[in-house]
């Protein structure tokens, strides 16, 4: 490892080190975001596969993996998704020890409000399904909610009225940075090559089995080619023709300046479209919906924030004076049923993993650990299963736009 003065902070380029790919690897990773780096790390711990190039066509980490705003939790609908959901929460759990880094994992729990007699009802619903799937949730009123959060405005006069909220106390945020410098670092010390300013142009095939990639630095070969590409997987599965049930839409964010802590847990609303959490170092984080048209430039329209403030306000009247700081996007991958893709493809020794549109930040170790799995034994993870590709032609869709469809 590169040593550095000790006078300046750690850094991020002092966690790895940044080697020329070589010629041929057992598996090529596509992507260096969380997913691409959660799957490296566990082909390495749990399958003992670390000839492994993960390779980024930019900075590591630097496309949604940067941009999320971080809620993790599990409470998803249907027992696939929280199946899956729970898995990588439980990996949360120990991840930070297992890492040995700061991935400030904070258990503060999420609110996720009803603002209609209908929210209620699908809330109601949903925290009973997560309590049958072992899920830690809960029904608050509108005074229990101020007690979680007593800066949220409960009053009934608001235009959006908190008629109560679903609650997950285990549930929380990370500092998503933090989650890939350390998985980073442990993939380095590993000897997994971690490959940036490295574009894969075309995925190469002989006849339906894959032989590796073409980049901008290169052909390299490879055994198996794994996509972790998250909005841009598409444009990479072209070059073979296969066409993906996926559209592709910014998504903003917004961060405050900095205050002492006020905010002590998750708030959000589906209904309104804002999602409002307070990170360690003091800077409120506010997400939107997403924007409505297809694109992919990381920035998206001032009327989506715009509308996305109005909410924030009138919820937190405590937040009235503060400042924002900078906005900036995201591109998600959105599918026909709010649920990820993952699993194999028509091609030998392709495996794709995406379509986690607005909530994929929380799932980063439950998909490598089950993408790494897939990939090893050449077969779906059971907790994957339910999520390949065949399922928009089987018709066997997971329809989770209740509980992910623009909510992080
Ligand atoms: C504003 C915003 C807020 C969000 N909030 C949350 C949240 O609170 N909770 C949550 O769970 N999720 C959230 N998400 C979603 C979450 O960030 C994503 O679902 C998740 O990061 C996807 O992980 P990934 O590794 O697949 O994607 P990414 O981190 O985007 O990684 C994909 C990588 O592939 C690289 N790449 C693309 N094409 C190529 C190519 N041809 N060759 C090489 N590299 C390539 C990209 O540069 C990128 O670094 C949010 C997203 C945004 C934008």
């Amino acid at each position: 490892m590169t040593e550095h003065p000790p006078e300046l902070p750690q850094h991020p380029d002092f966690l790895w080190h940044s080697p020329e790919p070589k010629r041929t690897y057992d598996v090529v990773i596509v992507g260096g975001g969380g997913h691409g780096l959660a799957t490296a790390y566990y082909l390495a711990t749990n399958h003992g596969i670390t000839d492994i190039a993960v390779l980024e066509k930019g900075w590591l980490a630097g496309g949604n993996m940067a941009r999320n705003t971080t809620i993790i939790r599990s409470n998803y609908l249907w027992d696939d998704s929280a199946g899956l959901y729970e898995h990588a929460l439980k990996l949360w759990e120990g991840l930070e020890d297992e890492l040995d880094y700061p991935l400030l994992f904070s258990q503060r729990g999420v609110l996720n409000l009803a603002h209609s007699l209908q929210d209620v009802r699908d809330s109601v619903r949903r925290v009973e399904a997560n309590k049958l799937n072992g899920i830690d949730a809960e029904w608050l009123n509108p005074d229990e909610v101020s007690e979680v959060c007593p800066i949220l405005n409960t009053s009934p006069e608001l235009r959006y009225p908190v008629h109560g909220a679903t609650y997950q106390p285990r549930a929380g945020i990370a500092k998503h940075d933090h989650v890939a410098w350390g998985l980073a670092r442990a993939l380095d010390r590993m000897g997994v090559h971690l490959i940036q300013d490295c574009e894969v142009t075309s995925v190469e095939v002989a006849g339906s089995k894959v032989c590796g990639v073409q980049t901008t630095r290169g052909p390299i070969a490879a055994g198996k080619v794994a996509l972790a590409a998250a909005g841009s997987t598409s444009t990479v599965t072209d070059t073979l023709g296969l066409d993906l049930p996926l559209q592709s839409h910014p998504l903003q964010a917004l961060v405050s300046e900095l205050f002492e802590p006020v905010h002590p847990t998750v708030v959000m609303s589906n209904a309104v479209h804002v999602y409002v959490s307070q990170a360690h170092k003091g800077e409120l984080v506010l997400g939107a919906g997403i924007d409505s048209y297809n694109s992919y430039a990381q920035r998206g329209s001032f009327h989506t924030i715009e509308r996305q403030m109005q909410a924030a306000v009138e919820l937190f009247p405590i937040f009235s004076r503060a400042h924002v700081l900078r906005t900036w996007a995201g591109t998600v991958d959105v599918t026909p049923d709010a649920s990820a893709i993952m699993g194999l493809t028509p091609f030998d020794g392709l495996y794709i993993n995406c379509g986690w549109g607005t909530g994929g930040f929380k799932a980063t170790p439950g998909v490598g650990w089950c993408y790494a799995h897939t990939i090893a034994h050449d077969e779906p993870h059971p907790l994957n299963a339910p999520f390949s590709l065949d399922r928009f032609t089987t018709g066997a869709l997971v329809d989770e736009h209740g509980a992910a469809g623009v909510a992080h």
